[in-house]
């Protein structure tokens, strides 16, 4: 299989990048500004995952009252709103005691379980160590061993699995084996530093990317694509990449946020609504 990129440079102990110099003919690539910006996106998702996951340890599985803006994030970001709720959830009461019977049923519990299980898969992910390899808009000629370019304002992706014929979306391998058959996280180095990309808003590019690649999750609908976005139900969010990315940033800012386009910059600037 054809590859595109030929150095590997190992940033910190928990940073790892690839990209291409055109054997030897690309000189000062990348650039200390992006390779600075791509360890502080890095560090911003570990941080921003571990954030995550405290929240949902500490409704999940200590048990403490939701609150705000928790109960917000998890109705907007993972369909759990009263006009958004899927038919097989039976109940949708915040903080509902844990009852004999409750155990097994398909209650909002049960969805804030599912997105604990993948929101520690991801943090445990990134906070081990993440390989990063470069999307090169402009110079790239290969995907996925196969020629091919990257669009313009390709931020991110993950090579793996195929389109769902069913829902015709995106979707990736995914059990236990999805990180290991799923491609590596593919972000812009250059293009995100260019276009002034915050740590945080690097953060939410990997996150997003790592949930394919590690969750197997698909994407429904982006985050800035609200229309449909604000129309998914519970069971389409929790398998929805953008909804774990946006969610795990608005736990970390303790505020509701959410994209407003394909590049978002700065991801505090749409509070909802
Ligand atoms: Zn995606």
């Amino acid at each position: 299989m054809p590859h595109y990129t030929n150095k590997v440079k190992v940033l910190s102990p928990l940073l790892a990048i690839a990209y291409s110099d055109n054997k030897g003919a690309r000189l000062n690539y990348p650039t200390k500004a992006q390779t600075d910006l791509l360890l502080n996106g890095a560090a911003a998702a570990r941080r921003i995952m571990r954030a995550a996951v405290a929240e949902l340890d500490r409704v999940v599985y200590l048990r403490r009252p939701e609150g705000e803006p928790f109960t917000s994030i998890m109705n907007y970001h993972f369909g759990l709103a009263a006009n958004r709720l899927n038919p097989m959830l039976k109940s949708n009461a915040v903080d509902k005691s844990l009852g004999l019977k409750a155990i097994g049923q398909k209650d909002r519990r049960w969805i804030l379980n599912k997105i604990r299980m993948g929101m520690l898969s991801i943090s445990f992910h990134l906070n081990t160590g993440v390989y990063l390899i470069d999307v090169d808009i402009g110079t790239r000629n290969i995907i996925g061993g196969v020629a091919d370019t990257p669009g313009a304002g390709e931020e991110g992706y993950v090579v793996g699995g195929a389109n769902n014929p069913a829902t015709g979306k995106f979707t990736p391998h995914c059990g236990l084996l999805s990180g290991f058959k799923n491609g590596e996280i593919h972000v812009a180095f250059a293009f995100m530093q260019q276009h002034g990309y915050t740590a945080e808003a690097v953060a939410r590019v990997i996150i997003h990317e790592a949930s394919h690649k590690y969750w197997g999750v698909a994407d429904y609908y982006y985050a800035h694509q609200t229309a449909g976005y604000r129309q998914l139900n519970c069971v389409e969010a929790v398998d929805n990449a953008d909804s774990f990315a946006w969610a795990a940033v608005s736990l970390d800012q303790g505020a509701l946020v959410h994209g407003t386009d394909s590049n978002d910059l700065h991801h505090q600037a749409a509070l909802v609504p």
